[in-house]
């Protein structure tokens, strides 16, 4: 019997009143069951949504240093569970326990950075043109606020999303991705040992179509916060935009490093397996492009297919694996059909393309680390997210065309360049098109308290993490005291006067 989990509605852990359930599955052991879900409906969004309301008239009062001290303490209780939450999580999403265990401490930085803008939730205040009168500008919370999530980062973008939304003084209805229910249901366990007042985090259980849109469509949620792809991303913008709600998009990419003829070629190439096959390459910022200059181009393709053919896969939960399994069957599909189109397209598959089997890895979904070399531009291997463990190689001549390949994406997240050419690096942190850029980095790996987002149609301009992601969370107020004991008129042509 699997463990059967519950939503988490005004402050009561409850079955959704549709009565139907799903199941959450290991995709490295696809037979076991981590646990059965409630399949919720609008009315349980209805609920959620009608608690969160109620919450926000007092939540809204509480003093943004005592919000900031429940996350706080979220925070210390993840730090206490860490193993316990990352060996679930390596359970219902397939990435090894090392990245699993990265995933909660992003959680945890999280937390613990935006307890402290509890403290500072820095207004802005000016002189008033006039006499005896104060100008002062604050923030305060938006309302209710809805958050869908992916599955590839389960820990660490709910925190990324509700921990700053409720410092802010917001009450939140969440719905995760139905791949990683589990975890999710672990931070709000949390948020609630923690001392979260009853209404103030509600979780709804379910699919996209059906709770992520009834969030969205809801005419009392004032603020939407989504992370997956750009086709879902759009459709919610458009649905969002009906009620004028304020949308945070994080989407899509395309990411490429740039190994130049001057770069150290050993790091290039630790960089280049990470940020490729790392998290079996589901991440928003995992490298799906490798950007060769010429020089380089065969030694380095003999370096990275040599130490490439060798990455250990398996379930993640076992020492020494290095690669775990694809999502789910419908995404090693997906996958497998990028591959073929990579070939009909005429690229040369120079490793893997195709399911990795035998023994173990008969159980999930795991597929090979695949490298096409040959790749050019136009091809749609390489300018379309694939979200697997495959590489597009492309070979050019020169810094500029490195440059002008990278951005030829409609996508612009992660960037990376590996040169010793410090008037290279400069160019390039300039002339890149993304919203991240790492010198002599892989593409992947952001740091909780630095802003987090892309360009283009990576999304709509919003960012997540440290500082930043407060501006999204908050309405700017601005209060005049007039203590002149007249009436002043401003917008009023007085200069003469
Ligand atoms: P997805 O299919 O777009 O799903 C994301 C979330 O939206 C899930 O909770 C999903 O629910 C929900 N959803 C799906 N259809 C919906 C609809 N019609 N209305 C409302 N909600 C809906 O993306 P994914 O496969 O989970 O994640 C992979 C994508 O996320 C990739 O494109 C990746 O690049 C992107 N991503 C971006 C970032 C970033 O920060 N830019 C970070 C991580 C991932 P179900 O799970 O129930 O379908």
């Amino acid at each position: 019997m699997s463990e059967k989990f519950q939503n988490y509605i005004n402050g009561q852990w409850v079955d959704t009143k549709s009565g139907r359930t799903f199941e959450d599955r290991n995709p490295a052991r696809w037979d076991e069951v981590v646990g059965t879900f409630p399949k919720s409906s609008k009315e349980d969004v209805d609920e959620a949504v009608k608690a969160a309301r109620a919450a926000f008239k007092t939540w809204r009062l509480v003093p943004a240093p005592k919000r900031g001290d429940i996350v706080r303490k979220a925070a210390d209780l993840l730090v206490a569970r860490k193993e316990e939450i990352a060996r679930l999580m390596t359970r219902e999403m397939g990435k090894v326990l090392l990245e699993t265990r990265g995933d909660v401490q992003e959680g945890i930085d999280t937390g613990y950075y935006a307890a402290t803008e509890g403290r500072r939730l820095f207004g802005m205040n000016a002189p008033s043109e006039l006499p005896n009168k104060m100008n002062l500008s604050f923030r305060v919370p938006i309302g209710v606020v809805g958050v869908v999530t992916p599955w590839n980062f389960p820990m660490a973008i709910p925190t990324w999303k509700i921990f700053p939304a409720l410092v802010s003084g917001n009450t939140v209805v969440f719905k995760p991705a139905s791949d990683t229910p589990a975890t999710a249901t672990m931070l709000v366990k949390i948020l609630e040992e923690a001392g979260l007042p009853t209404g103030v985090i509600n979780i709804v259980h379910g699919g996209g179509g059906e709770v992520g849109n009834a969030i969205v469509e809801h005419t009392d949620v004032d603020a939407l916060s989504f992370t997956g792809s750009t086709v879902v991303g759009k459709k919610l913008s458009e649905v969002g935009s009906r009620t004028l709600k304020r949308i945070s998009l994080e989407l899509g990419g395309k990411n490429a490093q740039i190994v130049m003829d001057d770069a150290n070629l050993d790091l290039a190439l630790d960089a280049v397996l990470w940020g490729a096959f790392g998290t079996t390459g589901q991440r928003c910022t995992a490298t799906s492009r490798l950007i060769l200059h010429e020089k380089i181009h065969d030694m380095f393709m003999k370096m990275l297919i040599n130490r490439a053919s060798k990455l250990r896969l398996g379930d993640g939960l076992l020492p020494d694996v290095e690669v775990g399994p694809c999502i789910n069957e419908g995404q090693r599909e997906r996958v497998h059909s990028y591959v073929e189109i990579g070939r009909q397209e005429g690229a040369k598959l120079v490793l893997g393309g195709e399911a990795a089997t035998g023994g173990d890895l008969d159980l999930g979904w795991f597929y090979k680390p695949t490298i096409f070399d040959g790749v050019t531009p136009a091809m749609r291997i390489a300018v379309e997210e694939i979200f697997g463990p495959v590489l597009s190689v492309l070979t050019v001549k020169s810094f500029e065309e490195a440059v002008d390949v990278l951005n030829g994406t409609s996508y612009g997240l992660s960037s990376s360049i590996f040169t010793q050419d410090v008037n290279r690096a400069f160019r390039a942190m300039r002339d890149i098109e993304a919203g991240i850029t790492y010198i002599n980095g892989a593409t992947i790996g952001a740091e909780a308290h630095m802003p987090f987002g892309g360009v283009k149609q990576t999304g709509n301009g919003h960012r997540e993490g440290g500082w930043t992601v407060f501006d999204f969370y908050t309405e700017w107020k601005t209060v005049y005291v007039d203590f002149s004991g007249k009436l002043q008129k401003a917008q009023i042509d007085t200069y003469n006067q």
